[in-house]
């Protein structure tokens, strides 16, 4: 199997890396991750809640998202709680010339939601207060 195709070695990495510098970048994504874009009456309390114990945690979380209505988003995520340090743009500590964001964990709808989130909640468990 690809090695990062087992769960355990991705989970292992992360911690791994947790542990080296008491935080990771978690990038998330906006629409349909913790926004209900299409207004259907969609729940994102779970991965939301993540966000905040993964602040609590000392994570650097950035929010990677094709939304160009920043303002709203700004005001969405004040309203709502959800914590991040910025919008498509890399941490202080990691700046880069390549346009892709940097990141060591990704929340997004349209990209193994469901493994990041599991990923990222047994290391909150462990590391959270
Ligand atoms: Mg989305």
């Amino acid at each position: 199997m690809d090695y990062y195709l087992n769960s355990e070695n991705t989970y292992q990495r992360l911690e791994r890396e947790y542990q080296q510098y008491n935080a990771l970048v978690v990038a998330f994504d906006f629409d349909n991750t913790v926004y209900d874009y299409h207004q259907k009456g969609l729940e994102f309390t779970q991965v939301i809640e993540l966000l905040r114990q993964l602040k609590q945690i000392g994570c650097y979380l950035i929010i990677f998202t094709a939304n160009d209505d920043y303002e709203f988003i700004k005001e969405y995520c004040t309203k709502s709680k959800i914590p991040y340090d910025s919008i498509n743009q890399n941490p202080p500590f990691y700046q880069t010339q390549s346009p892709k964001i940097y990141y060591n964990a990704l929340l997004d709808d349209r990209a193994g939601l469901r493994e990041t989130y599991d990923c990222l909640s047994r290391l909150v468990k462990k590391f959270g207060k």
